[in-house]
């Protein structure tokens, strides 16, 4: 069986029913043995992103990603979609290390969000990558000016990552005054988490690579060999990737 059942899609979430609905062949069973140089386990954004790594780093290397369920179907296929800098927790990551490793951290959140736009550019994903910004808003007194210590502390040394805006700004943008005032960032993006591990999974290795081989992603092992001790179990749904 390759294709998802619908009672299997039922039942997840609201990006992946979009995707799966779709393409329901998206996720293919691993059958037999398989053997790479490099085995990555779980079809996450971490496992994914890792896998295209490896293959930029070294395009002759065989990755596989092992994949107990089907890529995207832990919490990266079911998140807020949100790409946002850092730097909202510059005094925090500052506090535990230094100053200069805290705007490391965030300089590099935030190259991270220009990094996806241009990968999935120059790869084809249409991830619906949206540039909408977010607001950093307060609903009572008590938390306005909330932003001001981060924003305060990253202007010494030139980062200004958002602006503060009023309540009639955020109104505008946002279409609610539940907010007193809040500070913008406009450097933000929305994504569709379930397209993007999709297209991350499917997607071929760079262009640049002359190889071809591709990074796979495969079903568990582990889900292979508790699906033949439990036929009924869950792991009917493992599945494989084969970029
Ligand atoms: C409600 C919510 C909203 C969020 N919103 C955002 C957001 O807007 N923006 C943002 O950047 N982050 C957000 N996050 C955080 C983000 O989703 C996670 O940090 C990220 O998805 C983690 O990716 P991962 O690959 O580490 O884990 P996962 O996506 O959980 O991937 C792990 C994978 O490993 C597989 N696996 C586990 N064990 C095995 C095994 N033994 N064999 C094979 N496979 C196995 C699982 O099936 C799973 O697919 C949100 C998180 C939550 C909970």
């Amino acid at each position: 069986m390759s294709a998802i059942a619908a009672a299997d899609i039922a039942w997840r979430s609201h990006w992946l029913q979009q995707v799966l609905r779709d393409d329901p062949d998206l996720a293919p069973p691993l059958n037999g043995d398989i053997r790479a140089d490099i085995c990555i386990v779980g079809g996450g954004f971490l496992g994914l992103w890792t896998a295209i790594r490896l293959k930029e780093a070294d395009p002759s290397l065989d990755v596989v990603v092992l994949e107990k369920d089907i890529c995207g179907g832990g919490v990266s296929g079911r998140n807020s979609g949100m790409l946002l800098s850092a730097w909202t927790k510059f005094s925090t990551i500052a506090a535990l290390r230094n100053d200069e490793a805290s705007l490391q951290l965030i300089d590099q959140s935030s190259g991270a969000i220009d990094g996806i736009e241009r990968f999935c550019a120059e790869n084809g994903i249409d991830c619906w990558f949206d540039r909408v910004g977010w607001i950093w808003g307060a609903t009572c007194a008590a938390q306005v000016g909330a932003w001001q210590d981060a924003l305060g502390k990253l202007a010494k040394y030139g980062r200004h990552p958002a602006r503060p805006v009023t309540r009639e700004e955020i109104a505008a943008m946002s279409g609610t005054s539940a907010h007193l005032a809040g500070a913008f960032d406009a450097s933000a993006a929305t994504i569709h988490p379930a397209i993007s591990c999709a297209d991350c999974a499917r997607s071929p290795a760079p262009r640049r690579c002359a190889s071809t081989k591709r990074p796979r992603c495969a079903a568990s092992a582990a889900a292979v060999r508790s699906r033949s001790r439990h036929p009924a179990a869950r792991s009917d749904a493992g599945s494989s990737f084969w970029l």
